[in-house]
């Protein structure tokens, strides 16, 4: 539970009896009470040791959208902060017509979570509400109609699992993403789910042979350290496989082994003594702990032909390491005791450890922008959805294609039926043709007809390796 907080205070006493009231007489689809959902919400930012004032946001966050409550009646209640806090998730939202909003003033090429930041006010901890929001309905989409479980699924996997990933919550990631991917192709998730078990289960013996083996020698060495498996989630899997033509041959880490040590030095030490024991395998050493991944990733990683020739990856981190990679920036809240908001509004500079400076510096650069000023934008490392291109349906579905992309890979993402019917295309309103590059926050609009057939012409006028696939079956066919 919350560190600073032992018992509830009653701030956050008086945010839940008003959200029960406010939300009295509505029901979820699963046909639980409304308030159910922000509760769960509570219990997540609690399990993430978010501040109080984020947590009790966490409670509201439906309550202007959805009752009678107001955002004036909440700051005077709770204050600024929580207030602000409320008000972002509200906006975020409708993210749609706040990314459109941002194209007056921001170019083109605007990194999309900086986007994010901008229009949630530039505090981040307004997208942490929003992800444990995300979290408990992609967790109870059950109750949901099915189109609507594969929309919000897709928006989950395309939107805010790379949104927890570039927070560095890996354990989040994770969830979000298997669960969202259960809905999105469930016959394709249990295949693989079955794989990863079978595979976990044919190695378990061998497994055990390489770590009492490894332990034996980092024992001997004078290692103080912890070694266990870890299990690759699906939907990795899913998208390695993607990558490597479907060849189950070139997955090295389906099943790979961890090992905690208290510092730095001990992580190369304990590389070190592993390569003295196993032959490295080429190329495959990574020292995420020297080069940091862009989202704070630190870890060093290998992959070695063990003595029975066996292949088997290992990481190997420092306790801080891993706690940051799995609860990334919510551990981070925890660890310094500190709201690096509120720091950051107050000018004080927080203290951050180094793999988090980016969100002070993405903060600062939310900030100058929203004033008007100019920025660098190309100075700020910022990618995770650079090279991608949001787009929406008329209904406002949003998909998300890479840049470049044309209408038939639009159409295919939508469903290779309507791929294969394609006669022509609306964006924006008006007719265009096939040829034309969809821009971020376009809308498109594809015109079909049960009597048209796909054509092989149409290989040129495709970008994306998914929507060719698609249109080479319906060619064959
Ligand atoms: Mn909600």
């Amino acid at each position: 539970m919350n560190a600073k907080s032992p018992e509830k205070s009653d701030r956050l006493k008086t945010a839940v009896s008003l959200a029960t009231v406010a939300h009295a007489g509505q029901l979820r689809k699963t046909g639980e009470p409304y308030i159910s959902h922000p509760l769960a919400v509570k219990k997540i930012l609690e399990e993430w040791n978010m501040d109080e004032d984020t947590i009790i946001a966490g409670v509201l966050h439906d309550t202007v959208e959805d009752t009678n409550l107001t955002l004036e009646e909440i700051r005077a209640e709770f204050g600024d902060s929580v207030a602000f806090l409320v008000d972002g998730v509200t906006k975020l939202g409708k993210v749609r017509e706040n990314m459109k909003s941002l194209d007056t003033y921001l170019p083109e090429t605007t990194d999309n979570f900086l986007r994010l930041m901008i229009a949630t006010g530039s505090d981040v901890r307004v997208l942490i509400i929003k992800l444990a929001d995300r979290l408990h309905n992609a967790r109870t989409l059950a109750a949901l109609p099915p189109a609507k479980q594969k929309k919000i699924a897709l928006e989950t996997l395309e939107i805010f699992a790379p949104l927890a990933d570039r927070l560095n919550m890996g354990l989040l990631r994770v969830e979000l993403a298997d669960l969202a991917f259960s809905y999105v192709d469930p016959r394709r998730f249990e295949y693989l789910k079955n794989l990863i078990e079978t595979t976990n289960k044919s190695a378990e013996q061998d497994l055990k042979h390489i770590k009492s083996e490894v332990s034996a020698l980092l024992k001997k060495e004078k290692l103080d350290f912890t070694i266990s498996g870890r299990i690759k989630s699906v939907y990795s899997l899913h998208k390695k496989l993607a990558k490597h033509n479907q060849n189950m041959g070139e997955i090295y880490d389906l099943t790979a082994l961890r090992i905690i040590v208290p510092d730095v030095t001990s992580c190369y030490l304990a590389l070190g003594l592993l390569h003295s024991l196993y032959v490295p395998m080429n190329g495959r050493i990574k020292d995420y702990i020297a080069m940091p991944k862009q989202n704070g990733y630190q870890s060093l990683h290998t992959t070695v032909i063990t003595k029975q020739k066996k292949i088997v990856e290992f990481q190997i981190r420092t306790r801080e390491m891993h706690e940051y990679a799995e609860r990334g920036l919510a551990a981070s809240f925890y660890y310094n005791e500190q709201k690096l908001t509120e720091n950051y509004k107050e000018g004080k500079i927080p203290h951050l450890p180094t793999n988090l400076l980016w969100i002070t510096e993405l903060q600062e650069a939310a900030a100058k922008l929203k004033e008007g000023k100019k920025v660098d934008l190309k100075k700020l490392r910022l990618n995770l959805f650079a090279d991608k291109i949001f787009v929406y349906t008329p209904k406002g579905d949003i998909l998300d294609l890479p840049k470049g992309s044309l209408p038939l890979d639009f159409a295919f993402r939508l469903h290779s039926e309507i791929g294969g019917h394609v006669t022509g295309v609306k964006i924006n309103g008006k007719m265009s043709n096939l040829n034309r590059r969809l821009e971020q926050g376009d809308v498109v609009e594809i015109l079909t007809s049960k009597n048209q057939i796909p054509r092989a012409s149409w290989l040129d006028k495709i970008v994306t390796p998914h929507a060719r696939q698609k249109l080479k079956q319906l060619l064959r066919q």
